[in-house]
């Protein structure tokens, strides 16, 4: 069925609604945003324990010279910012 512009009204994959614009196999924005929540929450437990695998290695592993101990803080910090949002993006992409 169209809608007055002329554009499909498209069922939304999640809830069954029929939403104006959307493309097919696409989220409504409620059940999208549903799953980006559901998603930054499992995102941000996974970031936080691999952070934390991170840390007791170059708290345990790495020399204790100074300038060993910044590299170590700056890889500490890049594994939480990258395992986030790697683990984001899988999440939304896999997420049912
Ligand atoms: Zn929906």
């Amino acid at each position: 069925m169209l809608s007055r512009g002329g554009l499909p009204e498209v069922p939304c994959p999640g809830c069954d609604r029929r939403v104006v614009g959307l493309a097919w196999g696409d989220l409504c924005p409620e059940c999208h945003a549903r799953r980006a929540k559901r998603a930054n929450r499992l995102a941000n437990r996974i970031s936080l324990a691999a952070t934390l695998l991170m840390g007791l290695y170059v708290a345990f592993r790495m020399p204790t010279d100074p300038m060993a101990r910044i590299y170590g803080a700056v890889a500490v910090l890049a594994t939480y910012i990258i395992v986030r949002r790697i683990a984001s993006r899988v999440a939304m992409e896999t997420m049912k």
